[in-house]
């Protein structure tokens, strides 16, 4: 349990993968994997077909209704759906490398999540630069294997790197590696506990917050967030507070813990792009303010996203209806019969 009211779990990376697996290939899910979607045919407002690049050639994927799950809102962008990028003035939320460490003796790191930033501090002091405050160092499902969030990635004039760019992909990766490195040598060298450690695992990409957020028929918002707000149309909750990676910082943003509940609902509308009628977008690029995205673009928000809009797909083609046209109620009874958290239970 961490902030009052919101359980965080750290799971197994490996094992996630092959458990993904088991559950798609036990619903007769067709996978294809090393696809890179590059395109669209268009009739109108309708996506006809998702063009992918492949090993195997160039593949055209026909179906009666799409979703967006590629964090970039590229099968939207690419489909002429309105989005936008950042805030008023175009900033991103800033990436990060992650990266885990094994070989920790947890007893005398104790909880060092606690005690690294002043260490930090004092580094400073002594003249060491870091390139954020605000370390995120925790353990994983094993004692003494520790995740580490403390790097950010920026361009040449200050601002964070743009996912949706190839270059700037590229160069941040390679700085990324860099900085966590650079910052595993400062845990060596001054964390308890972290002496005998080494690098288990730097990510194959670099981890981006935030790119194209896609213009829906509703966009979460800050308030939303902070005022834990209810709508009719919830699809399921999200239980973060804001997390506003900003340059060389963290900041952090609660509703009221422990007066409010701690969560909002999450409507349906978010998941609905204006101007193209057989499409939903799921995840971090789903409709949602800049702030609001700081927020509900954490895992389990993009949990409770991806189901509902694969379940008003599966009611769309039953009913044969647009994704505007499903019945919410329906769709409500479907995913809380199913297990989801609607979060209608609580004021
Ligand atoms: C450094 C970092 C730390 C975080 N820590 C936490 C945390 O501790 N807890 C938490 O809950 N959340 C955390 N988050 C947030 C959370 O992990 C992400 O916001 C969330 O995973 C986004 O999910 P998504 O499905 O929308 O997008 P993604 O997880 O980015 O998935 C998108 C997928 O689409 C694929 N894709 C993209 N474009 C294309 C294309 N054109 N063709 C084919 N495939 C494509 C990508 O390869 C990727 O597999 C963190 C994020 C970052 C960056």
């Amino acid at each position: 349990m961490i902030f009052g009211k919101t359980k965080a779990q750290a799971y197994d990376t490996a094992i996630y993968k092959c458990a993904a697996d088991d559950l798609l290939a036990a619903r007769k899910v067709e996978i294809l994997f090393h696809a890179l979607a590059a395109g669209v045919v268009m009739n109108g407002a309708h996506i006809d077909a998702l063009l992918v690049e492949t090993k195997s050639g160039r593949m055209a994927v026909r179906s009666n209704f799409f979703i967006d799950c590629s964090g970039d809102g590229d099968l939207a962008s690419f489909a002429g759906a309105p989005f936008e990028i950042g805030d008023a003035d175009g900033n991103m939320l800033y990436p990060t490398m992650m990266f885990r460490l094994n070989g920790v003796d947890p007893q005398m790191a104790g909880e060092a999540w606690k005690t690294i930033p002043a260490l930090m501090d004092e580094a400073e002091k002594r003249g060491m630069r870091f390139p954020r405050k605000g370390a995120i160092v925790r353990p994983m499902k094993h004692e003494t294997e520790w995740r580490v969030n403390v790097t950010q990635l920026k361009t040449g004039n200050g601002r964070a790197i743009d996912g949706t760019d190839a270059r700037e992909l590229s160069a941040g990766e390679i700085e990324g590696r860099r900085q966590a490195l650079a910052f595993f040598e400062f845990l060596k060298a001054n964390a308890p506990g972290f002496a005998s450690s080494y690098v288990v695992d730097i990510p194959p990409q670099l981890g981006i917050r935030e790119t194209r957020r896609i213009g829906g028929r509703y966009s979460l918002t800050r308030d939303d967030v902070i005022s834990c707000a209810s709508f009719d149309d919830t699809i399921g909750v999200n239980g973060w507070p804001i997390e506003a990676h900003v340059a060389g910082d963290v900041v952090w943003d609660w509703p009221d813990i422990p007066g409010s509940r701690g969560f909002n609902h999450l409507p349906y509308r978010m998941l609905l792009p204006l101007k193209i009628d057989n499409l939903l977008v799921a995840g971090r690029c789903a409709s949602m303010t800049h702030e609001g995205q700081s927020a509900a673009r954490v895992s389990g928000a993009c949990f409770v996203m991806g189901e509902a809009a694969a379940t008003a797909v599966h009611l769309a083609l039953a009913d044969d209806v647009d994704p505007t046209g499903v019945d919410v109620r329906q769709l409500q009874r479907t995913l809380s019969k199913n297990g989801v958290f609607l979060g209608m239970e609580t004021a």
